[in-house]
């Protein structure tokens, strides 16, 4: 067991401290003077480091087999996103531990061995400062995994670090520079919810602006986008609830809705049946939202095959009830169920297994993964921590949660009388601050 308590170090992240030494190259350029000053900047010749809560995301834990991810890479709304022809991002969310980083690695590791250009990028702490520093670094390390070093654009980006220039116009610069090779590019960005809403607008809109010249976007998060549900029916078949649909742009001109699901619209060869036109579906959505997990099976036989190579040779019996335990533990979360083997592993002899006795005491490396999660919690500030708090504490006294409406009254009391600016505003609030707990 790794001494870290951060939960989000199911992978190893490679820090990458020399991604950063493109401004101090082009110091020798920029020494012409304008009327007695000198046009470099003093402050853009010191080499810049990477944001601290920047990491390349490439390396895929020993532990964990890339073919738990299966089910994921089998669904629809994958399949259509790494195609590269579709406009939205693909927003995988899940529970704390649940696998999203390796998830993200063996996206990237599966489009980079197939030819694809992937920047693949971790967030590994919270980003508080809504400083325009970190889209900066952001974008620049997107450009060194995908972009084209030697590009106008970018030598154009260059400039503008050695000579000051604001830090806007050096974002503009650094997004021409990605953008300007045309092919399909992706970008897959692990730990989205670690940034403050601020810099999120701006990062979203940033990204909007790259997805107009060939980048896909695949995003891990804890908590899905709030949105009103407005997931509609296919319009021929009345599959229910679709993930994924086109809708018809010349029905919709007439006042009119036709939806469509994948397979119906692959079976239409992209003729409106209602209204005859051709080639006018579109999707009309920024953003699928898949949930990652739904491996239980996968993760049983993980736990079965880590046993076996640790105890050797295990009665069946005693396996079946071991393996059981860890996952009516686990519940298919990828990181309990590491924790939960260790623990077992620490136990020493199969044979004399109990459930009971090592269920007295949580495994210390459990509390320690949740203890780091509720510190993350401690960090708001009262009013916050107060609603979020109470919020979890109304969700955890049954098994299957609690109605809104109850949530809502709880949340209630813990607010300020007037209420203050941090009070939450809606749900997306308290759901947010709780960072996946709820
Ligand atoms: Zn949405
Ligand atoms: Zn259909
Ligand atoms: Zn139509």
């Amino acid at each position: 067991m790794r001494e870290s308590n951060d939960p989000r170090d199911e992978v190893e992240n490679v820090s990458s401290g020399d991604e950063c030494d493109s401004s101090s190259e082009s110091d020798s350029e920029g020494g012409d003077s304008i009327n007695g000053f000198d046009k470099t900047d003093p402050f853009a010749s010191r080499a810049r480091i990477l944001h601290p809560a920047l990491a390349l995301n490439h390396s895929i834990d020993a532990d964990i087999d890339p073919e738990l991810f299966n089910s994921f890479f089998a669904t629809e709304a994958f399949k259509a996103w790494s195609s590269g022809t579709r406009s939205w991002q693909l927003h995988c969310y899940g529970d704390p531990g649940s696998g999203k980083t390796t998830l993200a690695a063996v996206v990237a590791q599966r489009l980079a061995q197939r030819g694809d250009a992937v920047a693949s990028i971790s967030i590994i702490g919270h980003v508080k400062s809504t400083s325009l520093a970190f889209v900066e670094d952001l974008m620049q390390s997107m450009h060194n995994q995908i972009g084209n070093q030697s590009s106008d654009e970018f030598a154009a980006y260059q400039t503008a670090c050695s000579e000051g220039h604001p830090i806007t116009e050096r974002i503009k610069r650094l997004s021409a520079a990605i953008s300007s090779s045309h092919s399909t590019k992706h970008l897959i960005l692990d730990g989205y919810d670690l940034i403050n809403p601020a810099l999120q607008r701006v990062l979203d809109t940033e990204l909007y602006l790259l997805q107009h010249h060939s980048l896909k976007v695949l995003l891990t998060r804890r908590v899905p986008a709030f949105c009103t549900p407005t997931n509609p029916a296919c319009d021929i078949c009345d599959e229910e609830e679709l993930n994924t649909w086109w809708v018809c742009r010349k029905c919709r001109e007439d006042g009119k809705e036709f939806w469509l699901c994948y397979p119906c619209k692959e079976k239409l060869n992209s003729d409106c049946r209602n209204c005859k036109n051709a080639v006018s579906f579109e999707e009309d959505y920024e953003h699928v939202n898949v949930k990652v997990g739904g491996m239980g099976q996968g993760l049983e036989n993980l736990a079965r095959e880590r046993l076996k190579g640790y105890f050797g040779d295990v009665e069946d019996e005693t396996l079946q009830m071991v393996v059981e335990y860890v996952h009516s533990k686990a519940a298919g979360n990828i990181t309990l169920t590491l924790l939960y083997l260790e623990e077992i592993f620490a136990w020493g002899d199969l044979s004399t297994f109990d459930p009971v006795r090592i269920d007295d005491r949580l495994p210390r490396d459990v509390i320690a993964f949740f203890d780091a999660e509720m510190k993350i919690i401690d960090q708001l500030n009262d009013t916050e921590r107060h609603t979020t708090m109470l919020a979890i504490a109304a969700a955890a006294t049954t098994d299957d949660g609690v109605p809104l409406t109850e949530l809502e009254e709880c949340v209630r009391l813990a607010m300020p009388a007037p209420p203050d600016i941090d009070s939450p505003r809606s749900l997306e609030d308290v759901f947010q601050a709780a960072n996946g707990w709820l």
